[in-house]
């Protein structure tokens, strides 16, 4: 039998390595973003200031600005810094929402779920998670609308056919806001080349610091503050800047790429979670990093606890702010009934290397096999 005490629990933390498959929730800070938050750390001036200390600490503010702008194909002066990817989805919708009528892909984050009024349509998806375009020109109407729609999925890393949605919204004369959130630091993300005319971002899931993220628009298109405080952001959003965190997140901006061993690493788990009875959901289209395995008949909570025994951080649906796991609307939506409870997310992180999905694999049969061998 094992051990699922409490006890057993913390105890585990003093003896077993720690593997952390969990960056989705949020990445390891690299290097680079931390030499850049100590570098910003010593700088004493207010970017709003006038004085030689101020135009210090606005010269590094529009510097990050470039370079956070560029990575994602905008103007420095169509990115407004926010705090995080919640408030950067929560300002689009404040901004574009009135007026309009709202529809949501059924498996966006909450912090667009949340933000969207509560008439907002649903625009449904299937099975792996890919959202059913053939429903939204009837749900986006004839009227002014705007369409939410994440570009990565964060429990499963399903990549949504964003530019085709955009080519539907554009016929209509609806806007478009993508969450790109989890999708920023592991794929190309180009604010044109996905026809957008907002995007939400955030530096903690590409290798920055949590405590900025940003909105970016297309040219042109107004902004209305969600927080007014000092006229900060061209009046788009108040207060004064994080210097630290916004640097640390260009400095991620500059250097995050698609990181190209990740998809073999989670190509190599999922061949041996298969193995081990798992079913991988999320389809083919999907970020590299990411990988969404259910074992019938296991509560996903039941899974992480174990294989946090093991030294193995992942996650059981969304990550939760409160520390519990609620059942997932994501995989509910998806229609896979008890799937839905028995899922957990593994998300490589930049660093991942081959030992973590090793060490990985070995908990995960273990597990499995004495799961199947309890049941039997
Ligand atoms: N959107 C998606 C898809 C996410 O996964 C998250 C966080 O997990 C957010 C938005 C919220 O971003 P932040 O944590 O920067 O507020």
């Amino acid at each position: 039998m094992i051990l699922e005490t409490s006890y057993a629990y913390h105890f585990s933390r003093f003896f077993v390595s720690m593997t952390y498959l969990d960056a989705n929730a949020t990445e390891p800070l690299h290097p680079v973003s931390r030499d850049a938050i100590l570098a910003a750390l010593t700088l004493t001036g207010n970017p709003s200031s006038v004085h030689a200390a101020g135009r210090a600490a606005r010269r590094l503010l529009e510097d990050s600005r470039e370079a956070v702008a560029r990575r994602f194909g905008v103007r420095p002066e169509d990115l407004v810094f926010t705090s995080g990817g919640t408030e950067a989805n929560a300002l689009a919708i404040h901004a574009l929402a009135p007026g309009r009528r709202v529809v949501v892909g059924a498996t966006e984050h909450d912090a667009v779920r949340g933000a969207a009024p509560p008439h907002a349509a649903m625009l449904p998806v299937n099975r792996d998670g890919l959202a059913l375009l053939d429903a939204l020109p009837a749900l986006l109407g004839h009227g002014p609308a705007l369409l939410c729609l994440m570009l990565a999925n964060n429990e499963t890393g399903t990549i949504q056919p964003v530019a085709e949605a955009a080519a539907i919204c554009r016929a209509a004369g609806a806007l478009l806001h993508v969450d790109a959130v989890q999708a920023g630091g592991r794929m190309a993300v180009d604010i044109a080349d996905l026809g957008a005319d907002s995007m939400a971002v955030s530096s903690h899931k590409m290798g920055g610091p949590a405590g900025a993220g940003a909105l970016l628009v297309r040219p042109g298109l107004p902004i209305t503050a969600l927080i007014a405080g000092g006229g900060q952001e061209r009046g788009r959003r108040g207060g004064t800047h994080p210097l630290p965190a916004i640097a640390g997140f260009a400095a991620a901006a500059r250097i995050a790429a698609a990181p190209a061993g990740l998809a073999v690493l989670r190509d190599m788990i999922e061949a041996a979670a298969t193995r081990s009875g798992a079913i991988v959901l999320g389809g083919a289209r999907r970020l590299a990093n990411t990988t969404c395995l259910a074992l019938p008949g296991v509560r996903a909570e039941r899974q992480v606890i174990i294989l946090d025994m093991a030294g193995i951080q992942v996650s059981a649906g969304a990550a939760c702010s409160s520390g519990k796991v609620a059942r997932s609307h994501v995989l509910a939506a998806m229609g896979l009934g008890a799937l839905a409870g028995e899922a957990i997310r593994v998300s490589l992180p930049w660093n991942a290397a081959a030992a973590d999905a090793y060490a990985f694999i070995a908990a995960y049969s273990a597990m499995a096999g004495r799961l199947t061998r309890d049941a039997a």
